[in-house]
């Protein structure tokens, strides 16, 4: 089911109490006790945060929080909003939000402890957090198709566990402890990646909770922000991951191409320090029912528009290849995306090429964009964006530029990777034909049907400069 309804959304700050005496233990002349496996407080720790440190920031009404970036992000279709708390834990406690204390230590702590490993104790952590949620909220009623299953549409829920999230948060170096994820401070050693991730909590009413976002509550500049929990709740309703995952190390490719701040799902969640998160990309946007595509039978001029006009739509270019195609739209530096690149440009047209034989295989399985080697070979991206003056450049032996190789020329995303009309005429040309698969080297498509040409290739051009409005002009031949 396409995530068009809002849907509520419950935050759970939970904290760990190991010997279940419902205090913070903590004791800093002795921060040793939360790190031996044999004491009764090992891995005890509590939330920092409280309710109303969080109300603002995930749902705030005004200004830049989590239930207005994703408004804005589907052009008002589809936002969490705040759960009604049927049973309120205390007076004029904010709706949308619990504090649960489980008699555990932090997973990161348990999956060290005999008959734990990281799976199952994070599981185990997971399942009893949301079943100590049941006396708060009814939420059978939730289960609107009467499935039993308590569906992320339907109510949506993210785990803030105390301390700090793994990913953006830098270690204690001076703290070593084996044992420790070697958190910032001492009363908060252990971190949590954040996931989204299966859970089967049985509730009253005969519903079950089936997954949820685990992530933690703080990161190096503060309370974890918005990007982060934005992430793994698109995961959540059928987002798939656009980073290489499953490639070791070892076998990274540098430059490999990558949406990278250009999609929540690559590395846009991390934008702004996780404030201002990045629209998931075009091709998620319409799978996931938050876009129209447009699509273009005829050569000639069309017209895109930006998100905050209210009228963004993308452009689908179809090509003599039945599963691949273009998809065109505008993405300015304005609202949440204002820090999408370093720099000052404005933004401007992107262009990606999807290859739907690639993700009918890949996406499902969070590989359509991964460098990764199944069955020792790599596969083109299924969703592979085309930014300009980011990729390699190959040229001839007096040093004129010929067409571009299959990777980028640096990791990170240049200030003006836009296009758009200018006194130059280079920033608002788009030729396929200078652009190959990062895999197969075959430049304009990944693959040639019988009786189409080599030569085959889209030129796009784009005829206004950056704004809420662009035409752009297509030919292929
Ligand atoms: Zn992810």
């Amino acid at each position: 089911m396409k995530p068009i309804h809002p849907a509520p959304l419950l935050i759970v700050i939970a904290s760990f109490d190991p010997n279940g005496n419902g205090k913070n233990d903590y004791d800093p002349a002795h921060p040793e006790l939360l790190y031996d496996k044999t004491s009764p407080i090992y891995g005890e720790q509590w939330a920092i945060s409280k309710p109303e440190d969080c109300y603002e920031r995930f749902f705030g009404e005004s200004g830049f929080s989590m239930m207005n970036y994703y408004k804005e992000m589907t052009l008002g279709k589809f936002w969490f909003y705040p759960v009604p708390i049927d049973h309120p834990q205390r007076e004029n406690a904010p709706e949308g939000i619990l504090e649960i204390t489980v008699p555990l230590p932090h997973p990161a702590a348990l999956r060290n402890l005999e008959g734990y490993n990281n799976e199952t104790a994070a599981a185990k952590a997971i399942h009893d957090i949301v079943a100590a949620c049941d006396p708060y909220i009814d939420f059978a009623k939730y289960d609107k198709n009467g499935d039993g299953l308590v569906t992320p549409d339907e109510l949506a829920i993210v785990i803030l566990n105390a301390g700090y999230d793994r990913a953006s948060t830098k270690a204690d170096e001076e703290f070593s402890k084996i044992v420790c994820e070697n958190g910032p401070i001492p009363s908060h050693r252990f971190m949590v990646h954040g996931t989204s991730q299966p859970t089967d909590a049985e509730m009253s009413g005969g519903v079950k909770i089936v997954r949820v976002s685990n992530i933690g509550e703080y990161n190096s500049t503060g309370p974890i922000t918005i990007g982060t929990p934005a992430h793994e709740l698109a995961h959540n309703v059928g987002a798939q991951d656009m980073y290489c995952r499953y490639t070791p190390p070892a076998e990274q490719v540098f430059g490999w191409p990558l949406p990278l701040n250009f999609s929540l799902m690559s590395w846009g969640n991390h934008l702004g320090s996780g404030t201002r998160p990045a629209y998931i990309d075009p091709y998620q946007r319409i799978y996931l029912g938050w876009a129209e595509e447009i699509t273009a039978e005829k050569d000639g001029e069309y017209t895109l528009f930006s998100t905050l006009s209210g009228k963004y739509s993308v452009l689908k270019i179809p090509t003599p290849d039945p599963d691949e195609y273009f998809l065109c739209e505008v993405r300015l530096k304005e609202g949440f995306e204002s820090q999408l690149t370093p720099g000052d440009s404005k933004g401007g047209v992107i262009i990606w090429q999807i290859d739907e034989a690639i993700n009918r295989e890949w996406f499902l399985k969070a590989q359509c964009v991964s460098s990764n080697l199944p069955g020792g070979k790599r596969h083109d991206l299924g969703n592979a964006i085309r930014l300009r003056n980011m990729f390699t450049e190959i040229t001839d032996e007096d040093g004129h530029f010929i067409k571009y190789g299959p990777c980028y020329k640096e990791k990170n995303i240049t200030e003006d990777p836009f296009f758009y009309a200018s006194d130059d005429a280079g920033t608002g040309h788009f030729d396929s034909s200078l652009y190959c698969g990062a895999a197969s080297g075959s430049y304009s498509l990944n693959r040639f049907p019988e009786g189409v040409s080599p030569d085959w290739k889209l030129i796009i051009d784009v005829l206004d400069a950056p704004g809420a409005e662009m035409r752009i002009r297509i030919k292929r031949s």
